[in-house]
Parts: structure tokens; C-alpha cells; sequence
């Protein structure tokens, strides 16, 4: 392709809202132009790499057995209704509706589960017909709360979603195995560094499930690492190993109401009891969890969380527990209707029925602790478990923290940011059995088929890129997503051996199956450089004046930040060498 006749835009400024290096460059590169928030124009040299990173996903879903289809975009409201994900959705806000001139309601796929599942539902009746993958290239919407980083997080996306059907869990752990595999061999094969974490299903649901991330300082994920023990999970999921409590053998001993007149937090808990250290107290949060009407009751919930002084609750944990959609902290009015004492002063002890107890594990054995009684300017000490409070349930509520004890072999985490590519989940039968589609398995019974469901953000994967890699001087793709390997320029445009010398090159590795760029725009040496270093191809050809004093082209492998002066009659082959894996 000659650069003359492509559609190229590039800009000396960063856009105003450009809070991220893959943001800033990839619009300074004129690779997306913004239309509105969270919504872009590819231009066709990102067209080019999207469709180099969709055909790398293809080659190694194609190689695994899985078959490609395309799913509508618009989906029946009645449809996500079977599966009881519509108010889930509705309620989230993730998913755009519209409505057609009959008056049906459509969602617009932020995902596509229901419409593969009633696809292979009424299309496969036996087990013979299984195990089955299917998976698509498409345009997913979702209307995301706050849309940003460019292509990072966007309301219109291109991603790759897959979804297996198997007759019973080992099936799908086969095939959930398999996915894992071939998304390590896509990452790869991409030039991205990505690794699997322990993730947290979120709203699509299922059993297990674990993310992709490229490591990168702007990442939103956090993800901690257990280094050589194999450990590594979104913190939303992590846990660690906690010491027990220190008094988790002592006697009890009975409990006593001290005055503390506003000490409420933790912090002023242990200035005011110099003898108290954080891990003798339990806290105690106070939340509600929002629900939707038609998946749960129509009645919110109060929750008392309790969890040791020197910890902190992860939300998704939490929410997870308590089964609602999200959870909310009470405000102070809430709390001093639902509890009649101030906030500060909320405890196990003396706590009003409406609230459902639950201890994080590590509340669990401790003794003589100090916590509040819900009275306002005192606190409840060598308070015990059972005894002054009904023994709660316990469940893993608590945020795991970089420097812990690892769970694996007691090795201290390390915090990793990530940015999520993929995320694989084995769904079982949740779907399946939701919307009622069934097989007959060979003892002529109707079974509901095991699901599994794996998605990699196929245009998110293309900012990654530019994330990790990116250096000083602009974008450096990966030789197998570049929208083109080389780039030769003239920088003597008005020098005819100079020209005849790049187009001679450029016909040459053409013919070598290269996919080279000719950069024959009027520009001055030093702006055609700029921009193609800015553009991110990985190797740039320079015919310039040390062309014309020795004979030798520069040739910079932007990756490796070298520059070579190669001899005439080498560059084709070197630079086939280079590009040829
Ligand atoms: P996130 O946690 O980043 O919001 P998610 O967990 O909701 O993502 P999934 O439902 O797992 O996303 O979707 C599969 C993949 O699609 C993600 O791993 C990610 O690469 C990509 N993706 C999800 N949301 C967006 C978005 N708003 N813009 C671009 N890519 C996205
Ligand atoms: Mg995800």
C-alpha cells in the first residue's frame, strides 16, 4: 500500500480526554476518532489490525473444533426474559433496550447466552449431536457507567463470545481446558503478554471461571500474584492466609459496657484503648443490598458484615454472598433509624432482628474482643461470640491485601494492574435449565445441557497492545497485529535514485509476501519519521543520505529500539528474515 493513497490523519496533540498512553496514541495516530463517549470510528489502519487479531482468534477456535456463526445483535426482551437476566440486566443499566414499531422490546447483546442457547436447543435434540461449540465476531453494546481509556472501555465493541454445549460436566471441563489453551496460543500469537487469574463471574454467572490479563500500569484490575506457588486472582476473588487472632485462646471473660464518647472508628478505637490493637475489635458494616424484583424478593435486605478491625470487606464478595445486585453502605440516617445509635456504634451486640448477620472467617474464634452494642458513645468489651451474640455464619468476605501470606504455599502477594482481554466461565446448567432447552441422552432422558461461555474483547485486545508496548516515540505493534510490518520511506522525495531505490524495495518485499507500507508523501524527512514511529509499525526502512553516501538503508526495529544500516542487496532478505515467524 502506498501511504499516498491511504487514509491517514495523525495530530501533535493528545485529546483533552485522553487520561492513558494507548488512548493518547492510538487517537494522536488517528487510529479511532471519537463520535461521541465511549463511542469511535475505526479508521482503516485499525480496521486492518482488528482484523489480523480476528484471524489469529479464528485460526485457534477453528483448530479446537469450535464452528463460527453470527448471533442478531437485537434480541427479544421475552427471550433474556426466560433466562430471568432482562430485570438483571434492566436493573444493572448494562443493556440498551429499543423498541420497534409493533411495540416488542429488543435489548441490544452486551453478551449472547440466551440467543445460543434457545438456537442450540431447538436445533440439537440428542447427545449424539454433542459436544458443540459455537462462537462469533460481533459488535457487543453495553452502556457502560463511565465509558473511557479509548478503546479500553467503550459502549460498542468487537468481541469474540463462545459458547460450548456438552452433555455433563466433565465434557465441559474438557472443553473449558481446551478454551483455556487456545486463548494462551491467541494471546501469544498476538505478541501480548496476558496470563489467567482466578476471576469473579460477575453478572454472566456459572461455577468457575478465570480472566486474561495483559499487565499494565493503567489496568482497572487489580490482581494479586503469588510468585513461584502458581497463584494468581482479580483481587475481587483473591484470599490470603490470615494469623489468627491473637486471644483466640483465652478464657472468656465477662463483658463490659465502657463510655467512649465519639470514638467511632477503628483508628480512635486503639488511640483510646492504647492496650487494644486493631485485631481485638470487630467492626461492624452496615449495608443493604439492592435487588431485582423479579429474580429475588421485592424486599431489600439489611446485612450487619463483621469482619476483624485490621481487615476490610471486598464488595464483590459481599454482594456475592447476599445474592443481590449490588450492596449498598446505609447512610448515617438509615443507620440511626435501623440501629437507634449513631454511626460509629453499630456491633453484633444488641442488634435489632432486621439485620442478617454474617462474620468474615476472621472473626471466627476470636475472644474478649471489643466491638459496638448499637448505643451511641459506648463500646461492648470482652464480648464473645455465642455467648453475647448468636454465633454468626461465616463465609471469605474480606479484601486480600498485597504482603499477606499467599494461599498456596504462605508466600507473600505481590499486586500486579491488569487489563482484562479474555475471561472464560463453565456456566453448567444455568441457562440451559433456566430457558428449558434440553437433549436426550442416551437413556432417552431430557437433559439440560452443560454450558460453558468464553469472550475475549477483541478491539480491547488492540489497545493492550499499544499499552505494553508502546515507547516514547509512539504506538509499537507486535509484528502479527501491525496494520503493516514495514514501512519504507524515501526521505529525499525530490531525489530520483533516492525514489526509485524505496518503490524497487517496496516491489521486492511485496513480491516476498510482506506486507510493507511505501511512504510516499510529500513530507519532510523529519515529519514522515515522526508519523510512521507514531503509527507504530514495527520495522521502518529509511532510504535517505546514508543511502546515498554508502549504499546502506537504515532499517529500525522499533521493538528492540535498534537501527541498523543494511547493505542494498540485503534488506529484502533481512527484512523477510524478520517478519517471516
Ligand atoms: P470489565 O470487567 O472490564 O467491565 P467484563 O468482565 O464485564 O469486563 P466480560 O463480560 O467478561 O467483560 O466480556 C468479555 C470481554 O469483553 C472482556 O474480557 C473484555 O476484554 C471485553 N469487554 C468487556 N466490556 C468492554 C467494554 N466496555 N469495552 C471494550 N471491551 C470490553
Ligand atoms: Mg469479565
Amino acid at each position: 500500500m502506498r501511504a499516498s493513497q491511504l487514509h491517514l490523519v495523525t495530530y501533535r496533540d493528545d485529546p483533552a480526554d485522553a487520561e492513558i498512553t494507548s488512548h493518547r496514541l492510538m487517537a494522536r495516530a488517528g487510529y479511532i476518532h471519537k463520535v461521541s463517549a465511549g463511542l469511535y470510528v475505526y479508521s482503516p489502519l485499525l480496521w486492518r489490525t482488528l482484523t489480523k487479531i480476528a484471524a489469529i482468534v479464528r485460526e485457534e477456535l477453528d483448530a479446537i473444533g469450535a464452528q463460527e456463526v453470527q448471533l442478531p445483535i437485537l434480541q427479544d426482551q421475552a427471550l433474556w426474559q426466560r433466562s430471568g437476566r432482562w430485570d438483571l440486566y434492566q436493573a444493572s443499566g448494562t443493556m440498551f433496550s429499543t423498541t420497534d414499531r409493533k411495540g416488542t422490546t429488543y435489548g441490544l447483546a452486551p453478551t449472547a447466552e440466551e440467543v445460543v442457547t434457545d438456537y442450540v436447543g431447538a436445533t440439537v435434540k440428542s447427545y449424539r449431536q454433542l459436544p458443540l461449540t459455537l462462537y462469533q465476531i460481533h459488535t457487543k453494546f453495553r452502556d457502560e457507567l463511565r465509558p473511557r481509556f479509548g478503546l479500553m472501555r467503550v459502549k460498542e465493541f468487537l468481541m469474540k463470545d463462545a459458547y460450548s454445549f456438552d452433555t455433563d460436566e466433565a465434557g465441559l471441563d474438557e472443553r473449558y481446558e481446551a478454551m483455556r489453551q487456545a486463548y494462551e496460543r491467541i494471546f501469544a500469537r498476538v505478541g501480548v503478554e496476558a496470563f489467567g487469574v482466578d476471576a469473579d463471574p460477575g453478572e454472566i454467572g456459572g461455577s468457575g471461571s478465570m480472566e486474561f490479563m495483559v499487565a499494565a500500569e493503567a489496568g482497572e484490575d487489580a490482581i494479586l500474584i503469588e510468585p513461584d506457588a502458581g497463584y494468581a486472582a482479580n483481587v475481587e476473588k483473591a484470599t490470603s492466609r490470615l494469623a489468627s487472632a491473637p486471644g483466640a485462646d483465652e478464657a472468656p471473660r465477662p463483658i463490659r459496657i465502657e463510655s467512649t464518647p465519639d470514638v467511632r472508628s477503628v483508628e480512635q478505637l486503639c488511640a483510646f484503648f492504647p492496650d487494644l490493637t486493631a485485631d481485638r475489635m470487630v467492626k461492624t458494616v452496615l449495608v443493604k443490598t439492592v435487588l431485582v424484583k423479579a429474580l429475588h424478593t421485592d424486599r431489600e435486605q439489611l446485612w450487619a458484615v463483621l469482619i476483624r478491625g485490621d481487615q476490610e470487606v471486598n464488595e464483590v464478595k459481599l454482594k456475592n454472598h447476599t445474592g443481590g445486585l449490588s450492596v449498598q453502605m446505609l447512610t448515617e440516617a438509615e443507620i440511626e433509624a435501623a440501629t437507634g445509635a449513631q454511626q460509629g456504634f453499630a456491633g453484633p451486640v444488641g442488634l435489632p432482628a432486621a439485620f442478617e448477620i454474617v462474620a468474615d472467617e476472621s472473626v471466627r474464634g476470636m475472644r474478649n474482643l471489643l466491638c459496638g452494642c448499637n448505643r451511641t458513645d459506648v463500646h461492648a468489651l470482652d464480648v464473645n461470640p455465642g455467648r453475647d451474640f448468636p454465633e454468626p455464619a461465616y463465609a471469605d468476605l474480606r479484601l486480600a491485601r498485597a504482603g499477606e501470606p499467599g494461599p498456596r504455599a504462605g508466600t507473600p502477594l505481590v499486586m500486579k494492574r491488569g487489563i482484562e482481554v479474555g475471561h472464560i466461565f463453565k456456566l453448567g446448567t444455568k441457562y440451559a435449565a433456566a430457558m428449558d432447552c434440553t437433549f436426550v441422552d442416551a437413556d432417552g432422558r431430557p437433559r439440560p445441557f452443560v454450558m460453558g461461555c468464553y469472550g475475549i474483547g477483541v478491539s480491547r485486545v488492540a489497545a493492550a497492545a499499544v499499552e505494553q508496548r508502546a515507547d516514547e516515540r509512539g504506538i509499537v505493534w507486535p509484528l502479527a497485529i501491525a496494520p503493516y510490518e514495514v514501512a519504507i520511506a524515501c526521505l529525499s522525495p525530490k531525489d530520483a535514485e533516492l525514489v526509485e531505490t524505496a518503490e524497487r524495495l517496496y516491489g521486492e518485499l511485496r513480491a516476498r509476501g510482506v506486507d510493507v507500507l511505501l511512504d510516499d508523501r510529500k513530507l519532510s524527512a523529519g515529519a514522515k519519521m515522526k508519523d510512521l514511529e507514531l503509527m507504530g509499525f514495527p520495522i521502518l526502512v529509511f532510504v535517505g543520505r546514508t543511502w546515498k553516501q554508502t549504499g546502506r538503508a537504515e532499517v529500525r526495529f522499533r521493538g528492540r529500539g535498534e537501527t541498523l544500516e543494511v547493505a542494498g542487496e540485503e534488506v529484502v532478505s533481512v527484512l523477510v528474515d524478520a517478519v517471516v515467524v
